[in-house]
């Protein structure tokens, strides 16, 4: 990739654009990205824009919740079931074969299971049995993390919804300010400023405490816009994730795991399948649907229909 944006910009825009945002983006390691990864990029931006080029962005009044609860309530008016807060502990086995789950140390039974996690956390649910099965999901299981700081300011902070940032002395990826594009009606009158940071494994920013965290981002923010006082910013949030930003290092298209697994009933759909399109919420909804496709497929028995059988909790006795 980098040869080739090379030849495409030249050294000067190479070493004040694209390797400062690459570094920002992949925290440094972003010597394996594939081409892939900026045409991506280039198509995302393109197909926002309308044909005077002016870019086209729209949102949810009220967020995604909007959007999670018209789900959930047609999940269930169609019969299924939503268990919130409760941690799969692992996908149970007999014979080789899937049935059910350990739920909150609770045996649920089924004989099929479509995990929907990262991929680490899908290899850590599996049973030992599955050896041969956590192998192949493991060859491509790579993912960055994220720090994220979200500030409520009492006033706008810049005209711009994206900031994204070259300077390497500052820590977060960029300046999103979503109350440029939301209309602050919907976030109690705050102006909403998020200070993403994408993180490596080793990095210290992901060990860092929410204190020190919140101390250098906040020191960097006010200095990067000197007219903002301390007494603009109304309350300040982080939120950090390990596995966010799933890998795909050149030359390793064939190690995504499949949807479809070698073990009989069980499934895996997450976005670490989606390739070479970014992931975010529309790539992920599209992908479940290509998922649900592929599934129903996959237990559709030559020539029937049939859908994938319900998780029911099990006899006390088991
Ligand atoms: C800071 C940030 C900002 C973003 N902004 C946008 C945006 O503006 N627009 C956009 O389109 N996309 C955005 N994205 C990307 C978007 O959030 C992701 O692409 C999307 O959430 C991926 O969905 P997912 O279902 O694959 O994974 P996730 O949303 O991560 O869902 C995985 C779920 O599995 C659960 N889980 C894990 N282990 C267990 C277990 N053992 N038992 C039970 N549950 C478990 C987790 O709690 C989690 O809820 C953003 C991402 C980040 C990090």
């Amino acid at each position: 990739m980098l040869e080739w944006l090379h030849g495409l910009s030249g050294e000067r825009v190479m070493e004040t654009i694209w390797k400062p945002l690459l570094r920002a983006k992949f925290d440094g390691g972003f010597e394996k990205v594939p081409a892939t990864y900026i045409w991506s990029r280039l198509v995302r931006t393109t197909s926002s824009h309308d044909k005077g080029s002016r870019e086209l962005m729209c949102f949810l009044e009220g967020g995604y919740m909007q959007l999670i609860q018209a789900l959930a309530a047609d999940i269930i008016k169609r019969g299924g079931t939503i268990n919130l807060g409760a941690t799969v502990e692992h996908v149970r086995a007999q014979h080789g074969r899937i049935n059910g789950l350990t739920v909150d140390g609770q045996t649920l039974n089924g004989d099929g299971v479509v995990i929907t996690t990262q991929t680490p956390v899908a290899q850590r649910l599996l049973p030992r049995e599955f050896a041969g099965q956590h192998e192949r999901w493991g060859r491509l299981n790579e993912y960055l993390g994220i720090v994220c700081v979200t500030v409520a300011l009492r006033r706008r902070l810049s005209p711009y919804y994206t900031l994204n940032i070259t300077d390497s002395r500052i820590p977060f990826t960029g300046v999103i300010e979503t109350t440029n594009l939301i209309d602050p009606q919907y976030s109690g009158g705050y102006h909403l400023v998020y200070l993403p940071k994408y993180v490596g494994a080793g990095s210290s920013y992901a060990r860092m405490s929410d204190d020190e965290l919140i101390g250098r981002f906040r020191a960097q923010l006010l200095q990067m816009f000197p007219d903002l006082r301390e007494g603009d910013i109304a309350a300040v949030r982080i939120g950090r994730e390990r596995y966010v930003e799933p890998l795909h290092p050149v030359g390793c298209t064939d190690d995504v795991p499949p949807i479809v697994s070698e073990v009989p009933g069980l499934f895996l759909a997450n976005a670490a399948q989606i390739y070479p399109q970014l992931t975010n919420g529309e790539s992920v909804v599209a992908h479940a649907g290509h998922a649900a496709q592929a599934i129903v497929a996959a237990l559709r028995p030559a020539g029937q229909g049939h859908s994938l059988p319900a998780l029911v909790p099990a006899p006390a006795a088991d």
